[in-house]
């Protein structure tokens, strides 16, 4: 059963419903645009996927969470306190030099909320959604990522029973660093598959 899903037509009803509200809040000075763009740009890209990066840098440290991650994804972070609505059933995949795991929902925008945050706009976009399956290593170029020839591309479509959580490769020089600076180096974009997790040092 496929129950839930966030469409991005901009004529359904919810939407509608929240431009609405949104505009007539504007209108009466009782909200500033401004600060609505910046809290969604805060659940997108600050708070919602440092989540995420905690529990990478901890795959990244721990052998015995990174096995956990792989047998049961949706116990091994619900244990670092991550559940919830759109994480009930989480898989986690693991890029390697053989292969690169890219996440996708193919049919509307289906995306891990309790490790990742809010989905970026261009998730929910058509013209990710078709070509992230018909042509990935083109999208990654797009995203500045240029694998090797012979490194594979997995794409996964998330769906609303699973959600998939892309654990980067970690970066060489990074042996001596603890959790926290490990988890700096985790780019919500690396966990989703269109991107890598940044070398210390990087900008
Ligand atoms: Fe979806």
């Amino acid at each position: 059963m496929h129950d839930h899903h966030d469409h991005d037509n901009e004529l359904d009803e919810m939407t509608a419903r929240v431009r609405a509200l949104e505009t007539v809040l504007v209108e009466k000075g009782l909200i500033d645009p401004a600060a609505v763009d910046a809290i969604i740009d805060t659940y997108e890209n600050k708070v919602g996927p440092r989540n995420g990066a905690s529990v990478v840098a901890k795959a990244w440290s721990d052998p015995d969470f990174a096995d956990w991650l792989r047998r049961d994804a949706t116990e091994a972070i619900a244990s670092m306190g991550f559940e919830g609505r759109q994480g009930e059933h989480m898989h986690a995949v693991f890029n390697t030099p053989e292969t690169h795991n890219l996440v996708v929902c193919t049919l509307c925008s289906c995306y891990p909320w309790p490790v990742l945050g809010l989905p970026p706009a261009w998730y929910k976009a058509p013209d990710y959604r078709a070509r992230a399956v018909r042509e990935p290593r083109a999208v990654l170029a797009e995203f500045g990522v240029t694998l090797a020839p012979d490194t594979q591309i997995q794409v996964w479509d998330s769906t609303a029973e699973l959600r998939y959580l892309v654990i980067p490769e970690r970066p060489a020089g990074t042996e001596g660093l603890n959790a926290a600076a490990l988890a700096d180096l985790v780019t919500r974009d690396s966990m989703i598959g269109c991107g890598v997790a940044k070398r210390p040092g990087a900008t």
